[in-house]
C-alpha cells in the first residue's frame, strides 16, 4: 500500500495526465486546478516535505527544480510567467505529504498571502 496518492501516480497504480519525466521526476496536472496551467512535480522518491528533501538529497530538488523549468517551457508560460510553489506544512496548507512543486500560470496570478 503507497502512503501517499502520490506514490499510486508514480506507480500508474491510479490515473494522472502527465506532462514530463524524468528518471528522477514525474510532473502531472493538478486534478484542482488554480491557474490555467497548473502541474505538479515530484521527486519519485518520497520525502515528506521541502525541508526534508533538501536536507537529503539536494541534487534530487536540483532535478524537481530542473523539471518545474521544463514544465513551464513545455506548457508555453516560460515568456508570459510562471510560479513555482512548495507548500510545507501546517500554515501553508500542505495536503499531500509528498513533497512536490506546484506549478502555476497562463493568466495573471494574484499575489500570495494569508
Ligand atoms: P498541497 O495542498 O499539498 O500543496 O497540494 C496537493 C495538491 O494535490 C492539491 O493542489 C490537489 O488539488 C492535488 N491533488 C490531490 N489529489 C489529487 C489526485 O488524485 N490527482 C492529482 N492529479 N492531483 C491531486
Amino acid at each position: 500500500m503507497s502512503e501517499t496518492l502520490f506514490e499510486q501516480i508514480i506507480a500508474r497504480e491510479i490515473p494522472a495526465e502527465i506532462v514530463y519525466e524524468t528518471e528522477t521526476t514525474l510532473a502531472f496536472r493538478d486534478i484542482g486546478p488554480q491557474a490555467k496551467v497548473h502541474v505538479l512535480v515530484v521527486p519519485k522518491t518520497r520525502y515528506r516535505n521541502l525541508a526534508a528533501l533538501a536536507a537529503a538529497d539536494p541534487q534530487l530538488l536540483a532535478d524537481v527544480v530542473a523539471s518545474a523549468e521544463k514544465v513551464a517551457e513545455l506548457e508555453g508560460i516560460k515568456e508570459s510567467g510562471y510560479r513555482v510553489v512548495f507548500n510545507t506544512d501546517g500554515d501553508a496548507g500542505q495536503t499531500v505529504f509528498h513533497v512536490h512543486a506546484h506549478v502555476l500560470g497562463g493568466e495573471p496570478l494574484s499575489r500570495f498571502g494569508a
